[in-house]
């Protein structure tokens, strides 16, 4: 594998790329999820937003990470209706502050970075784990970043088990019951469809383990 050896602007800019490019993939498969236990406006809402972050990634070039996913954040808060645009946006906001004014971004800087978003995403949704939203694919992501981290991976392998923790943690939605956002209104009935939004977010992360390790095309 090719991996990138300086995760830079043009690197994280590569993430939102690859991430939109994806999205714009499954964003029928995101719209079927959603339509299971929501209004059907996921895929959409996503497709919108990221498109929208990559034209303004393109008009303002940011010169640093943290400048990026601002920038990414202040876009989707902006273009995406719904809970997730907020939601979404905060976590890139909150990710690209903690950054600072960095140029490289440090494996240790991604997992602070990660945990902002979570940090994030939580403070102003409100969620936990179990209840049946994007925090069930993030937060084992994070934690599957740190414990990587430690056993001494390096940040490509570090972003693949936080991918492949928010991909088993999207799967792992689907017995639940929501207990917040649109699908909570639901009650048992939510039970037996998989969250669209720990969908999309193992979506986003196997994007940024992609770019990292080098087999995004
Ligand atoms: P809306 O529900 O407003 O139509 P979307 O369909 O774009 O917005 O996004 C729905 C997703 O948002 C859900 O699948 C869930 O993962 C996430 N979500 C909703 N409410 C919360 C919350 N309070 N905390 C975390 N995630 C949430
Ligand atoms: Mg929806």
């Amino acid at each position: 594998m090719r991996g990138v050896l300086v995760v830079d602007a043009t690197t994280v800019r590569a993430w939102i790329e690859r991430a939109t490019t994806v999205i714009e993939a499954e964003q029928d498969h995101l719209t079927q999820l959603d339509a299971a236990i929501g209004d059907a406006d996921h895929g959409a809402n996503l497709v919108r937003g990221f498109r929208a972050a990559v034209g303004a990634l393109a008009d303002s070039q940011p010169g640093t990470p943290g400048e990026v996913l601002v920038t990414v954040g202040t876009t989707l808060v902006s273009k995406v209706g719904g809970a997730s645009g907020p939601l979404y946006g905060t976590a890139f906001r909150r990710a690209g502050k903690t950054l600072g004014t960095s140029v490289e971004l440090t494996p240790d800087g991604l997992g602070q970075a990660l945990q902002a978003a979570l940090d994030g995403v939580q403070g102003l949704g409100a969620a936990v784990e179990g209840d049946k939203t994007m925090v069930d694919a993030l937060a084992p992501a994070v934690r599957a970043y740190h414990q990587a981290r430690d056993a001494g991976d390096d940040v490509a392998r570090a972003a693949s088990a936080a991918a492949a923790a928010a991909e088993k943690g999207a799967e792992a939605t689907i017995p639940m019951q929501a207990l917040k956002g649109r699908a909570s209104y639901l009650g048992p009935r939510s039970v037996g469809h998989q969250d669209p939004g720990a969908t999309s977010t193992a979506i986003i992360l196997a994007a940024l383990a992609s770019v990292l390790d080098g087999t995004a095309p």
